[in-house]
């Protein structure tokens, strides 16, 4: 299962719904209401989304005997409406090449994972690709990055560990031009506890990006951590501020039951949402499937 996170919370829908069907003739009772919306609100889809799906099964007329199938369709319609107007893949639009996407996000959130995965993604839609290891803090991190660059064959500009992330980039930009790639992923620095500093490391680099070229960054993707739960709505507050971020990945959906907290994210900032990590592999990086989101959560 893609989104094998989900099954505790489908398995407790389920459950709830087994007997609130049972019991009800045309509308579901307040109890069997109440419990779908605690699972949905321990899968973070957030107490408005929650409320709201409750709601509307609330105000649902079912047929007497109606199987569960018909409640949960319900919930998925409703889901999958909060998260169809955000599904958007990054598209690679600019003229002249390359185009350029920043990578940003809290160490441990999976970015270096996802920039091999995207890096690939994009080679399969035959677009030529360059990384730079803009992370110069973490010599892990610049070692890691390599790792992958190697595995998929693509050109990795990278300096040692403390360079100056700035100067990388510009570097970077400068081989990725000079290459004709059309695409450069660059990696950032992870570091949320020093707030400060990750500010003026990031307006830095978006500075030089844009003196370069004023429409750089043309996507700036946060990376966010499913198992972070409503915790993603803070970084997403935070990153949109230092970063000034227009699309979000968010990885891990494979393992944990908390990335209903998309739904939330989708309905508080609308920003558009172009794939989702479902695994360690280099192939584990899907286009976001509003549908099949809504469905694993609904059961
Ligand atoms: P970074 O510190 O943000 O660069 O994070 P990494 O890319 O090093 O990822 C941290 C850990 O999460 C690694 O063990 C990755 O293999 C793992 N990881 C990344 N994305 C996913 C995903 O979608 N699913 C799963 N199960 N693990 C992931």
């Amino acid at each position: 299962r893609l989104f094998g996170g989900f099954k505790k919370t489908s398995e407790r829908i389920t459950e709830n719904l087994a007997t609130a069907v049972v019991a009800t003739s045309a509308t579901l009772d307040a109890q069997s209401l109440d419990e779908v919306e605690e699972a949905l609100i321990a899968s973070d889809l957030g107490p408005a989304t929650a409320a709201r799906i409750r709601e509307r099964l609330a105000n649902t007329k079912f047929e007497r005997g109606v199987g569960e199938a018909e409640v949960r369709r319900v919930m998925a319609d409703e889901i999958e409406r909060v998260l169809a107007p955000v599904a958007e893949p990054l598209e690679i639009t600019a003229f002249p090449r390359p185009h350029i996407i920043l990578v940003v996000g809290v160490n441990g959130s999976g970015k270096t994972t996802t920039i091999a995965k995207l890096a690939h993604l994009l080679q399969e839609q035959d677009y030529s690709i360059m990384l730079a290891a803009g992370d110069t803090f973490r010599a892990a991190a610049i070692g890691q990055l390599k790792t992958w660059a190697d595995r998929i064959g693509v050109p990795l500009i990278s300096g040692n560990q403390g360079a100056d992330a700035a100067g990388l980039v510009w570097d970077a930009v400068k081989a990725a031009t000079e290459a004709g790639v059309d695409v450069l992923i660059v990696d950032t620095a992870g570091r949320l506890q020093n707030r400060r500093e990750l500010m003026d490391e990031l307006a830095k680099v978006r500075r030089v990006l844009g003196r370069i070229n004023p429409e750089a960054p043309h996507d700036v993707v946060l990376v966010l951590d499913a198992s972070n739960g409503q915790n993603a709505l803070s970084q997403i507050e935070i990153f949109r501020e230092v970063a000034g971020v227009t699309g979000l990945v968010m990885t891990k959906l494979d393992g944990s039951a908390r990335g209903g907290v998309l739904v939330a994210a989708a309905e508080k900032f609308g920003l558009p949402i172009h794939a989702v990590g479902v695994g360690e592999t280099i192939d584990d990086l899907r286009p976001f499937d509003p549908r099949e989101l809504a469905e694993a959560i609904s059961g």
